[in-house]
Formats: structure tokens, C-alpha cells, sequence
């Protein structure tokens, strides 16, 4: 029988809204391959997303014991694939590109490199796109036309240099302290938001191009335009190699045809062949260095059972990690940066719909709780595929709870027989608490280098403090497989280090 997991929610007229019970390849049965002996680890990860995969699989294909500690029943984290009537769902994480190395590096170790999909139709074209902003009539046009202005609008908000940001972020990967730049001066523009910014150009736009550009800053930040940091799109647009033509190519076209799922299933059973224990859904309460044990890290789950490692690397999200108890405690700095969190508390929902001349739509209305809608495929049952996005809705919009508000929304954006709706609410996800990681003025400056530290022998890596492709599955696997290189480099040490001793 196909593996289902307990996470998502399927809503349709007739069921209403179901959670869980969704196929899905992520989930791993059984649960758990722990031996019942207690043993000591080279290392134990904690969370099965990207980072915590790619960390597993480096540091067993190394010959080290890892065991790795999931709260939910599958892996992938805020990235996975559902299964249903012969379609792909991406549940999060989803576009993937040549421009991110490390993701392209796992494309091609698992073949999976070219075997991609774009997202709408090959002939789009041919579609039409619906605008509805304030100040303008809501019309249709063309996509070309949609594009033109949203580059438009885009370009004058990233260009604060006359130079695409590259004078101030020549070298994306290194945004602050690289050869080129002054801290200083990146500190200053870093403390400037998507508002104060938008406030600087909106003279020189149209109401369709503000309405574009509000939408879409706050469709890529997930919270609203005061909270959310101009640097974080300054850095967006410097990793597009500083120009829009790459937009679409590099953000939102290209999809592994077996789906995100299959990528990190690549991934995991690697590491079991090498020797991988693992337990899932098997939350993490606490992590404690305690003074006796020799530099010993113990990990302890919601029912008290502990696990023993001479290194920990957590990958648990930044909006997660308040709910963790560290002792000894955490720096003030990091806990400062945990207790502040991210501001990304974006929706996602697929719809099925029955209309085929949406085929090859897409759409926006601002204001909207769903502001874009891109159509996305067409099942095998003939229904059009939609993805629509919206941002930080949490006070009235609660999908799972009003799934008439969300039908309503997609109407909004177009006239449409939803027949089904497939969704994960990312925010009250308890082990996410939002979605990919944007931050707010100021916080790269104050609490990058802070989030990245590591406490003892405790390493954190998420996306949601990468170098590069923060808040994406790039950056992901940038933080799990550097933590795990110097995991790895130092357990190894020691473990030479024990050996000579004993000749
Ligand atoms: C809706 C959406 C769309 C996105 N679109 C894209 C895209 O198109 N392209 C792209 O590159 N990126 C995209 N992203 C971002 C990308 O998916 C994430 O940045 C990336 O998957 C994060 O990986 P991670 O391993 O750092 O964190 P996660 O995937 O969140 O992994 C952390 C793991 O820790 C586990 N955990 C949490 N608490 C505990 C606990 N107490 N005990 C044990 N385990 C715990 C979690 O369950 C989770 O499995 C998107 C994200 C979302 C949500």
C-alpha cells in the first residue's frame, strides 16, 4: 500500500476538509531503526529536511555513526511531494535551477539533473494573464505584457546603486565581510525595508506596476512591507546574476519531474546503506552539554527518551527553536535572534479546477489573501492544476478552517469551478512556524553570524541563515553539508587522536 502521511489537507465540496491521510513516498516505515541498546553517536541530526539529510548522508557515506531524530513521519521538511489521481503536488520547496551549486550537485549525483518539467504550459502564450489592482481597471493581457511591467517595477526597486546591486552585492555567497564591499555599508542598507524603499520609487511607477511589485515583494517575503528587508531582494536579485532576465528561469520555471520527494529519498537511502538509525516522528524537547560527560551532547525527545553524541547539528527551524531547551543556555545574541524569528508566513494552495481555458493563465489581484495564481499542468482527468500564493493572512485566513475563504480567494483572482483543493498551512505547523526564512531590516547585520555559530559541540544549519540561497533548498544544503564537514573533520580527529594514545 502506498505510504501516506499525516501532514496536508485535501478539501472538497463533498468531503470538506481532510487532514492528512495524503500519498506520499516521504513517509519511512517502519518509523524507526534504532538498535535497543543505548550506543553513543559520532553525531545525531536533528530534522530530516534537506540540511539534515544531506549532513546524515555526508557524515555516514564518512564511516561515522549518525543517527537521525525527526519530529514527522517523513523527510523533506518544508520541501515535499504528494501523490494524487497521477499528479504531483509540491507542498513547499519546489523550483529548482543550474544557478544553485549545491542543489544542482545532488541533481546530477542522483541523475536527476535532466529530468525537469516547467511549470505551466510549453506554448503559455498563447494563455492570458488578469491583472486587478487600485487605481487601474482589472483587465486581461497578455503575459508578455504582465512581464514587462513586473520587470519594470522590479528593477526599479532592486536598482538602489544605478548598478543592480552589484557595487553592494557583488558576491551573493558572501553578503557581508567579502573582499569587495564594506561591512559598514552593507549594515546601512540592510537597515532599510521593502516599505521605506517602495516609498523612495512608487513615483516613478504606474498603479499596475505598484500593484505588481507590492504583490510580488510580499508574495517572495511572506510577511508585509514594513517587516520585510529590502536586502533580502537585493540578495535575491544579485543570486539572479543581478539582472531580471533571469527571474523566471532561475525562480519559478523548473521542477524535478519525480518530484522534490524523489531527490531527498536519493538522499536518505544513501545514508541508510551506509549505516544510517534514524526515528521519526520523534520530536526533540531538549539538548544539554552537561559539564561530567566530557564534552557529551544528549538529546532528549517529548517522552524523555534520550540519545547520546559526541556532535549534534540541529537543522530545527529558526522559528522552531524557541520551543527547544538548551542547556547551558544559548548566547544572548542567539537567543535574542530565535525569540525575533523570521516574518515569512506565506500560503500556498493548490487547486484543481474545472475550467480549461485556465490553462494557461496567471493571474494577481492586490489587495488578496491569495494574491498571485499561475496555472501549473493539467491532471489526467483533464482538470487545471493552479498554484495560487498570498502572504502573512494569519488573522483572517486560516485555510484549514475556512476552506469557503480560500475557494472565494481563487475566485477572486479569477472566475473558477474549484473542484479540489491540496494545501499545508506552513504557520501553524508546529515544526515550522513559517515559511522560508525572510528577515527583517537590520537582522542580517545584528544575528547572521550569531545564528551561524555553533554552542559547543552543538552545529546549527538551516536555509534559514545560509550564506546564498537563504530560504531555499540551496542554502539548506549549504548549512547541512558545511556542518557536517566540520563535524566530521573533528570527530575523525579525535578519533586518531584516541588511537595513537593507545599504542
Ligand atoms: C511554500 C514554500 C515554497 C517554497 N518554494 C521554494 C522553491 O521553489 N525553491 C526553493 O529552493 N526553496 C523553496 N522553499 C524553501 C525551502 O523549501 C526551504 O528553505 C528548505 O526546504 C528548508 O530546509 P531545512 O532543512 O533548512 O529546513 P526544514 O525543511 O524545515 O527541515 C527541518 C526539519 O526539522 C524538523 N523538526 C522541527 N522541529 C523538530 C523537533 N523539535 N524535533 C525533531 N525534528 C524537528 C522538521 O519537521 C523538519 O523536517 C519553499 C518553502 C515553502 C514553505
Amino acid at each position: 500500500m502506498a505510504p501516506k502521511t499525516g501532514d496536508g489537507y485535501t478539501w472538497t465540496r463533498d468531503a470538506g476538509v481532510i487532514p492528512g491521510g495524503l500519498e506520499c513516498d516521504a513517509v519511512i516505515a517502519p518509523r524507526r531503526s534504532v538498535p535497543a541498546t543505548a550506543r553513543l553517536y559520532d553525531v545525531i541530526v536533528i530534522g530530516a529536511g534537506y540540511s539534515g539529510l544531506i549532513a546524515a548522508r555526508d557524515l555516514t557515506s564518512q564511516g561515522l555513526s549518525v543517527l537521525l531524530v525527526e519530529a514527522r513521519d517523513r523527510i523533506g521538511g518544508r520541501t515535499y511531494t504528494i501523490k494524487k489521481d497521477g499528479f504531483l503536488y509540491e507542498m513547499g520547496g519546489t523550483w529548482v535551477t543550474h544557478h544553485m551549486g549545491y542543489l544542482f550537485r545532488e541533481m546530477v549525483r542522483y541523475g536527476m539533473d535532466r529530468d525537469l518539467i516547467t511549470t505551466g504550459s510549453p506554448d503559455m502564450d498563447k494563455g492570458f494573464y488578469t491583472i486587478n489592482v487600485p487605481g487601474a481597471q482589472p483587465r486581461k493581457l497578455s503575459h508578455e505584457e504582465a512581464g514587462n511591467m513586473t520587470t519594470r517595477a522590479w528593477d526599479a526597486f532592486v536598482n538602489v546603486d544605478g548598478q543592480f546591486g552589484r557595487t553592494l552585492c557583488p558576491l551573493p555567497h558572501a553578503q557581508l565581510d567579502n573582499i569587495v564591499v564594506d561591512r559598514t555599508v552593507v549594515e546601512k542598507w540592510d537597515q532599510v525595508s521593502c516599505q521605506e524603499r517602495f516609498d523612495q520609487i512608487q513615483h516613478q511607477l504606474t498603479a499596475e506596476e505598484k500593484g505588481l511589485l507590492v504583490s510580488l515583494l510580499l508574495h517572495i517575503s511572506g510577511g508585509n512591507m514594513e517587516n520585510s528587508s529590502l536586502w533580502d531582494m537585493i540578495r535575491s536579485h544579485a543570486l539572479l546574476m543581478h539582472s531580471s532576465d533571469n527571474f523566471t528561469d532561475v525562480w519559478l520555471r523548473y521542477k524535478l519531474r519525480d518530484g522534490q520527494t524523489a531527490l531527498a529519498k536519493h538522499m536518505f537511502d544513501e545514508a541508510v546503506q551506509a549505516g544510517l538509525d534514524y526515528a521519526f516522528s520523534t520530536p526533540i524537547d531538549s539538548i544539554t552539554q552537561p559539564p561530567s560527560t566530557d564534552g557529551r551532547v544528549i538529546v532528549r525527545t517529548v517522552n524523555a527518551e534520550p540519545f547520546q553524541a559526541k556532535k549534534v547539528i540541529t537543522t530545527i527551524p529558526l522559528n522552531v527553536l524557541k520551543d527547544i531547551k538548551f542547556q547551558p543556555p544559548l548566547s544572548e545574541g542567539k537567543q535574542e535572534a530565535i525569540s525575533i524569528g523570521h516574518v515569512n508566513q506565506m500560503n500556498k494552495i493548490h487547486a484543481d479546477v474545472g475550467n480549461p481555458e485556465l490553462e494557461r493563465w496567471n493571474g494577481m489581484r492586490f489587495p488578496g489573501k491569495l494574491m498571485y495564481g499561475y496555472a501549473d499542468g493539467v491532471l489526467p482527468n483533464g482538470d487545471v492544476h493552479l498554484v495560487a500564493f498570498g502572504a502573512d493572512e494569519r488573522t483572517s485566513f486560516v485555510p484549514e478552517r475556512d476552506p469557503e475563504n480560500a475557494v472565494e480567494e481563487f475566485n477572486a483572482l479569477h472566475p473558477m469551478n474549484v473542484k479540489r483543493m491540496i494545501f499545508h498551512n506552513w504557520s501553524s505547523d508546529p515544526y515550522s512556524q513559517g515559511g522560508p526564512a525572510w528577515w527583517r531590516p537590520g537582522y542580517m547585520s545584528k544575528y547572521q553570524d550569531e545564528l551561524q555559530k555553533r554552542h559547543g559541540n552543538v552545529f546549527f544549519a538551516s536555509a534559514d541563515w545560509a550564506h546564498g540561497w537563504r530560504a531555499a533548498i540551496d542554502g539548506a544544503l549549504e548549512q547541512g553539508s558545511m556542518s557536517a564537514h566540520t563535524a566530521s573533520k573533528e570527530v575523525v580527529k579525535a578519533k586518531r587522536r584516541e588511537a595513537s594514545s593507545k599504542l
